[in-house]
């Protein structure tokens, strides 16, 4: 309902006054003034009444005399009043005796004018009293009284005539003053309200209204405006207090917020959930480690308990907070929720904010702390309960808690042990060298690990395990130590037995592979103490996978017995002999002069080991290969010296078996540089290391290219360029050149479909070994079959070698290129058989004379006839030649005079890779 709004008082006030003041004077005209006026006219009224009673006493009296003059008298000195407008004596003839009016003198009545109405004369003349009329416009009164006349002698009774009065009301005193006061009245109202407004303006209103806005102000909160009111009146006094009143609010207001601020910051860094629920169960607050745990309300609405909590949860809150609301008592309870999948401890306490019926809930996570209790808990029983012997001692190392196992291992009671020296149970024989390092690693490492002797109760010593840990406070002070002891008694004495084992090869009784590099580690040491070279000779047999083979593996044990005694029986006391494993046996050599003591080893063993075998009747006979090293010389350390032993043993083998060989660092770095190319090369078609490059060969009569020769390149990425005369040849060991193979193969289809050797000729070099197998016929054939390359326009280059092996089989795969339609050279002719008979029965189309003899012409008599007399022979067997590797004018013309077909070499061109390559001229 909306308040009817009155007018403030400062305006009421004022307009009241105003309002009394035109009251006043419309009462006073209204009621007053008519009033006065009419009782002024009441007393005219009567005044006029009394003087037409005493002018009709005074008449008839004079009349009664007879005395006309007398009535004139009378008349004239009554006519005199100001009042009187007209006086008028009319005898019973109705003739005028006597007026105010000179004029009318002894006129009839109606020749006379006068305003007296018929009724009023009338009146008079039945000798009524005295009749009064007044005519309100006329501001007149107009008055009568009958007069009797004395009785004459033609009238015998009194007849009546009449005295008319007319009177002026105007010039009356008592109605001017009656209208005077009335404006004076009127007037002094007015002033009067001017003045009590001007007044109320002045020192009410504005003052008033400073009041009301330093009022709105304190509303608004805004204390720090007083309002400033001079004086000791009630509105300063009001002022003043009201002022005093905004700085106790202000001061309250300062405490209030700041109460708030602390209130404000506490619930922020408490670490623990507040919350504030209402009997509905709606929050009213929560603080920030609240929302943190259980998300912040993102509509800032209250939420119900149900929202934040799980239902069960909500449930059990509404029942413990309904609880404390009824006994206004707080609870503590410890309670499990699940918070984001998580279940945690909460302890908790409820109370309740009475006044205002809510229930304010302090929650703290111990979730860690139960876990860690937990944890407590299992320690103690592990502690207990471990089988190793575990103690504790303060940071004195005096023992403060010890567990079962301990006593029981060292034979102590728990009561003896506690707060003696943890050193007491040590023997101690380990060495104040020992101490120092041992207190060092702890302090350092917080821990030491190892083995030592301890003491029993009994006196007993017994080896223990010992693994000691500091602990440290939270400054990191160290405030005790942790050991645990392990009984290793029998792990020891399994560990012995087990060692024997361990040393030695269970086969041939000699060191096994384990105790060699121990043994040789030791030899080092003294090497290097006593600077004392020896020897190591590194065994392999020959062949002793064929009597494997053979003969079964028994015999291959019992061989290898043998040769274990063998060996053996070639040494000196001090020399040590041991089977690294399979048919390898190493022997260490202390103490030697020079390479000749070791040559001599070795040939005696390899003398011994070749000496052939008996068994059951059978003879078997195998040999061996020594590798040796010396060190220091040829390493510091184990694996350095093993691993140049088995070089040195393969390079023997490598020489032929049945020898030793020293090793040699030159030949090693060559090894290493082959097992590069070798484990490069298998990844080099895949990191696209290979390429080919195209050299021509050229018609010398015309200068024409005839042929192109196909050379592979490999770039490796961790070797650089690396020759094919090289890569070739590790190639060729394994599987890795067929592989090569089919990508030269591959790569001469696809070359072979763009300019410039289209339709020209290719020759591509496959290497002897190939031609063992011939997977790789499959491969050409595959390439003509699916990459279109055309078998008229391919040549295989081999080396006679190849060919000789098996000449059978090489003639077979050479029949089989001749029917696809492949040409085939016979490349680096000269420098094998040489044999132009072998040739006859292959089916051959070119031979290549080999560089060297080239390269001679001009300069060796012996190697330019011998190319002479190939380029005749050849011809008479309806080959063509080649020459290869012609740089020089001289060579070119000397070939070219002596009818060799084609030439090969830089004099003409280097081999370029395809884009390089000059286009064709001439050739179709
Ligand atoms: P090759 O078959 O006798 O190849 C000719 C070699 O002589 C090439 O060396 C070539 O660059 C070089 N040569 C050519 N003209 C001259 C010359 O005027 N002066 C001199 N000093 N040298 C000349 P490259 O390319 O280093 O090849 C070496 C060998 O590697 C080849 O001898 C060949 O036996 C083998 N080879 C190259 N590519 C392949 C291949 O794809 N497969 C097989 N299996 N072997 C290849
Ligand atoms: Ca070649
Ligand atoms: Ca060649």
């Amino acid at each position: 309902m909306r308040r009817l709004s009155v007018p403030p008082i400062r305006v009421l006030v004022p307009g009241l006054i105003l309002l009394v003041a035109v009251l006043a004077l419309l009462f006073s005209y209204f009621v007053i003034r008519p009033y006065l006026l009419a009782l002024s006219f009441d007393t005219t009224r009567s005044d006029i009444r009394y003087s037409l009673n005493r002018l009709q006493g005074t008449l008839e009296y004079l009349l009664a005399r007879n005395d006309l003059d007398g009535v004139r008298r009378e008349v004239a000195a009554n006519s005199a009043r100001r009042d009187v407008k007209y006086l008028l004596v009319i005898d019973p003839q109705q003739r005028v005796l006597a007026s105010s009016s000179l004029a009318d003198m002894e006129q009839p009545l109606s020749a006379v004018q006068v305003h007296f109405s018929a009724e009023l004369l009338q009146q008079a003349a039945a000798g009524g009293g005295v009749q009064i009329e007044h005519v309100d416009d006329e501001n007149t009164l107009y008055g009568i009284a009958s007069l009797r006349f004395p009785a004459t002698a033609e009238l015998r009774s009194s007849q009546r005539g009449a005295v008319l009065l007319e009177l002026d009301l105007a010039p009356h005193q008592g109605m001017r003053r009656i209208e005077q006061l009335f404006i004076w009245v009127a007037v002094a109202i007015l002033l009067l309200g001017v003045l009590i407004w001007y007044g109320f303006e002045r020192h009410i209103r504005r003052r008033l209204k400073r009041i009301t806005s330093g009022l709105a102000s304190l509303e608004r909160g805004d204390y720090d405006h007083p309002v400033i009111l001079n004086g000791n009146d009630e509105l300063a006094q009001i002022a003043r207090a009201m002022n005093q009143l905004a700085t106790s609010l202000a001061l309250s207001r300062a405490e209030i917020l700041s109460q708030h601020a602390r209130f404000d910051s506490i619930m922020q860094h408490i670490p623990a959930l507040v919350s504030i629920v209402e009997a509905e169960g709606n929050f009213i607050y929560v603080n920030e480690c609240f929302e943190q745990v259980y998300g912040s309300d993102p509509s800032g609405t209250d939420r119900q308990l149900e929202d934040v909590f799980s239902a069960e949860t909500a449930a059990r809150y509404r029942e413990l907070n309904a609880q404390v609301l009824q006994t206004g008592m707080p609870i503590q309870l410890e309670l499990s929720t699940r918070v984001q999948g998580r279940e945690h401890r909460w302890f908790m306490v409820k109370f309740p904010l009475r006044e205002e019926g809510q229930v304010c809930t302090v929650s703290v996570d111990i979730t860690e702390k139960e876990h860690s209790e937990q944890l407590l808990r299992i320690s103690r029983r592990i502690f207990e309960n471990t089988t190793e012997g575990i103690i504790v001692t303060d940071r004195d190392r005096r023992i403060i808690e010890v567990n079962h196992s301990f006593a029981r291992i060292t034979g102590y009671r728990k009561d003896e042990l506690l707060g003696q020296p943890a050193e007491l149970l040590h023997a101690g024989g380990e060495g104040s060298d020992f101490n120092r390092r041992f207190w060092r690693t702890l302090r350092t490492q917080g821990r030491w690990q190892g083995e030592l002797t301890n003491r029993r109760a009994d006196g007993t010593l017994y080896p223990v395990r010992l693994s000691v840990s500091t602990i440290s406070g939270r400054d990191g002070d160290i405030n005790g130590y942790f050991a645990i002891y392990q009984d290793i008694s029998a792990e020891k004495q399994a560990e012995a037995s087990l060692r024997e084992l361990a040393y030695y090869d269970t086969l041939t009784g000699l060191y096994n592979r384990a105790s060699f590099k121990q043994k040789v580690a030791e030899a080092l040491r003294r090497m290097e103490r006593f600077d004392e070279a020896f020897g190591l000779l590194f065994i392999d047999l020959d062949r002793f996978k064929e009597v494997n083979d053979r003969f079964g593996h028994e015999h291959g044990d019992l061989l290898l017995e043998q040769v274990a005694r063998r060996i053996e029986g070639q040494l000196r006391e001090l020399d040590l002999a041991c089977r690294l494993g399979g048919d390898e046996f190493t022997v260490m050599v202390p103490h030697v002069d020079g390479d000749t003591d070791l040559a001599v080893v070795a040939q005696r063993l390899i003398d011994a080991l070749s000496q052939p075998y008996r068994r059951d009747g059978e003879e078997m006979e195998i040999g061996c290969s020594i590798g040796i090293v010396v060190a220091p010389r040829d390493g510091r350390d184990v694996d350095v010296l093993m691993r140049h032993a088995d070089a040195a043993m393969y390079h023997a083998k490598e020489n032929g078996r049945g020898r030793y060989a020293f090793f040699d660092a030159a030949i090693d770095a060559c090894n290493q540089r082959l097992m590069k190319i070798k484990q490069g090369l298998k990844l080099a078609e895949m990191r696209q290391e290979l390429s080919l490059v195209y050299q021509p060969e050229i018609d010398p009569e015309t200068g024409k290219v005839c042929m192109y020769e196909a050379l592979m390149r490999w770039n490796s990425q961790e070797l650089g360029a690396v020759s094919p005369a090289e890569f070739i040849a590790v190639a060729e060991e394994s599987d890795l050149i067929s592989q090569l193979t089919r990508w030269l193969v591959g790569q001469v289809a696809r070359d072979s479909q763009t300019a410039p050797l289209r339709g020209c000729p290719v020759s591509i070099n496959l290497s002897p070994r190939q031609f063992r197998s011939d997977s790789w016929l499959q491969l050409i054939r595959e390439a003509i079959d699916q990459q279109g390359l055309e078998p008229s326009c391919l040549c295989i280059e081999v080396t006679e070698s190849a060919l000789v092996e098996d000449l059978g089989f090489t003639g077979g795969q050479l029949e089989q290129l001749k029917q696809l339609g492949i040409r085939v050279a016979i490349d680096d002719f000269g420098t094998g058989y040489s044999s132009l008979t072998y040739l006859k029965r292959l089916p051959i189309d070119f031979l290549k004379i080999d560089r060297s003899f080239v390269a001679d012409i001009g300069q060796d008599q012996d190697d330019q006839t011998i190319v002479e007399t190939v380029i005749v022979m050849a011809h008479a067997m309806g080959l063509k030649v080649v020459a290869e590797g012609a740089e020089t004018d001289a060579q070119v013309a000397f070939l070219r005079s002596r009818g060799c077909d084609l030439i090969q070499g830089y004099f003409y061109a280097k081999p370029l890779p395809l884009s390089q390559l000059k286009p064709r001229k001439g050739l179709d």
